[in-house]
């Protein structure tokens, strides 16, 4: 018995020497201990944000299953701001000779084609591509200031509207935005850099729908990410008309990469 209560006493005063160093363990690791525990509540409560619901509702049902991603749809937004003037014939040339690869490829295409300065023209909307016709100096031809954020944000409402009435699936629909411009953002009055960006994201995002931006005069890559499209789908062009070649060129291939993919 006095054996084992020795035992125990021993046992008692070891745990009582190891006694300061486990608060001083605990002390020490205090600290850090509620860090992880804010940036999990954090990330929780941010996660529904991450994509902003902006675009017109879709209902995401059996139905959809019906839409087909042909026929493609091309979207032409085309910068037709004053400082395009010396390069109008070029943009036309350019522009005709991107619907001639286009029509020789195989498979169905659509072809949606609009033109900005501080006034917005739709040339076509949603036409086959087949019966596409080629840009003349009739419709192209250089004015008045640059409203690029008004030019995207309208055209992406229209198109999602235009598909949510006709009942197809945008998520099921194959989608490539093609976006050029030869300056800065300077005339938007409906619609702001924030809003266009929630619009992008949402549609890369939910619909998968895809986007890529050349420019000239500017960052590209900066303009391109402050609207939410990835660095690796921007352009700068040289404002020349090697420059503005290289910018349709780089469209026929993004269109047939998304039309062959
Ligand atoms: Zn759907």
């Amino acid at each position: 018995m006095k054996k084992n209560l020795l035992k125990v006493l021993a046992l008692a005063g070891a745990l009582f020497l190891l006694a300061p160093a486990v608060p001083a363990a605990a002390a020490d690791s205090q600290p850090e201990q509620p860090a992880p525990r804010q940036e999990k509540q954090k990330q929780d409560t941010e996660k529904p944000k991450k994509v902003k619901a902006v675009l017109p509702k879709h209902k995401h049902t059996a139905g959809c299953e019906k839409t087909q991603a042909e026929p493609v749809l091309l979207v032409c937004i085309l910068d037709r701001s004053g400082s395009m003037h010396s390069l109008a014939a070029d943009t036309i040339g350019g522009y005709n000779s991107f619907l001639a690869k286009q029509k020789a490829e195989e498979g169905k295409a659509e072809l949606t084609t609009v033109l900005f300065d501080d006034q917005y023209e739709v040339l076509l909307e949603r036409k086959p591509l087949a019966e596409a016709p080629e840009l003349t100096a009739r419709e192209y031809f250089a004015r008045g200031t640059t409203a690029l954020l008004d030019a995207v944000g309208k055209t992406i409402m229209t198109t999602a509207g235009s598909m949510e009435k006709e009942g197809i699936c945008p998520q099921r629909r194959k989608v490539l935005f093609m976006i050029m411009t030869d300056g800065l953002e300077n005339a938007s009055r409906e619609y702001k850099r924030e809003k266009v960006r929630d619009m992008i994201t949402e549609a890369q995002e939910k619909y998968g729908w895809q986007f890529i931006f050349m420019g000239a005069n500017i960052d590209s890559f900066a303009e391109a990410q402050s609207l939410g499209i990835d660095r690796k789908n921007a352009m700068n062009y040289e404002a020349s008309g090697e420059g503005v070649q290289a910018s349709f060129q780089q469209m026929d291939r993004a269109a047939t990469a998304a039309r062959r993919n």
